[in-house]
């Protein structure tokens, strides 16, 4: 079968690679689309994991491991790509999506850019009538921004700002409405984004914090989706008093920042990572009452188009939303 492998920091290649074997427990699953993450692009640039990458997949079962019941071949899944291991304190206090081990861990095997992969039965969901793997590979990035939401305890009627509209941020917007916030600004400095962010349901969108701070007086939420360094004190400033900032952009660097708006204005800033199985449940119940979402992904690509597009992508190619890999395209579409 065909592969996407990392070979070290910055090379990528597309090549062959035995098809696994479903063990005891597992299902062996043809990928219908991976979509391509920032952390994928992070460790592309540093070289952080070797082998085959891709986390955000669905597709369908193609065949079932000993032991396996009550699945069939053809049905169609998407993965929830975490295993804690189930003995750390975070595990053992029930705050699973926190376990280090599963932040680094393969959850498929080989990796989501690949034909075929296995996966244990504990990732592995059913999607809701209706909904298509090629739209359900987004519920994982959703899962992401639906627990950033939650950190933010987001009550019904309450507006707020989304700071970058990568996908996580676009997500971010549909899953804002979907969870009845008032109103919604975008702020990202690409057209695109923009565009896609109104169709997705924000009502107003910035090019710069600048102009939102102009435009908008504080909110109650902010979600820090961008990951600049400058992003957190521009977050700050955009909230309201007594507001939530969540920082779920990840900035690797050392920032500066004036702290006068977030002291006087009592603002509560958390961080958020990973997603709870909850947040990826209600990941696949919103995109199965609003497909429309899987508008976000302007490109599908085949394998042998992932070197050249990761190296454009971390170039910042401001002409994209998500863009998703499908293994079953062939070679030079
Ligand atoms: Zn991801
Ligand atoms: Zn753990």
């Amino acid at each position: 079968m065909r592969v996407v492998r990392q070979l070290e920091a910055g090379r990528l290649e597309a090549g062959e690679a035995a098809i696994p074997e479903p063990g005891p427990g597992e299902l062996l699953i043809q990928v219908s689309a991976c979509g391509i993450c920032g952390s994928d692009l992070t460790s592309y640039k540093m070289g952080l994991f070797d082998g085959v990458p891709g986390h955000e997949l669905a597709g369908v079962v193609e065949s079932i491991g000993a032991g396996v019941e009550g699945w069939q071949r053809g049905q169609p899944v998407g993965i929830d790509p975490r295993l804690p291991c189930g003995e750390c304190d975070q595990c053992r206090s029930g705050n699973l999506h926190r376990c280090v081990d599963s932040l680094t861990r393969r959850t498929v095997e080989p990796g989501g850019f690949a034909e075929l992969v296995t996966a244990p039965l504990s990732v592995v969901r059913r999607l809701p009538r209706g909904l298509a793997p090629e739209i359900a590979c987004l519920a994982e990035p959703l899962a992401v921004a639906l627990h950033g939401i939650g950190q933010a305890r987001l009550r019904p009627g309450e507006d707020a700002v989304v700071l970058g509209l990568g996908s996580i941020g676009m997500l971010a917007v549909a899953a804002l409405k979907a969870a009845g916030a008032g109103r919604v600004y975008g702020v990202d400095p690409a057209e695109v984004r923009r565009g896609l962010a109104t169709r997705l349901g924000a009502d107003l969108v910035f090019e710069s914090a600048q102009d939102a701070r102009a435009g908008v007086e504080g909110t109650p939420v902010v979600l820090e989706c961008s990951g600049r360094p400058e992003s957190p004190g521009l977050a700050i400033d955009l909230a309201a008093q007594g507001g939530r900032v969540v920082l779920l952009g990840i900035p690797v660097a050392e920032i500066t920042l004036v702290p006068v708006m977030w002291i006087i204005h009592e603002v509560s800033v958390t961080g958020c990572i990973n997603s709870t199985a909850d947040d990826y449940r209600q990941a696949l119940r919103i995109l199965a009452g609003e497909p429309g979402i899987g508008r976000i992904v302007t490109r599908r690509i085949s394998l042998e188009e992932v070197p050249a597009t990761f190296e454009a992508l971390v170039r910042g190619s401001p002409a994209d939303g998500k863009v998703v890999v499908d293994p079953r395209l062939p070679a030079g579409t």
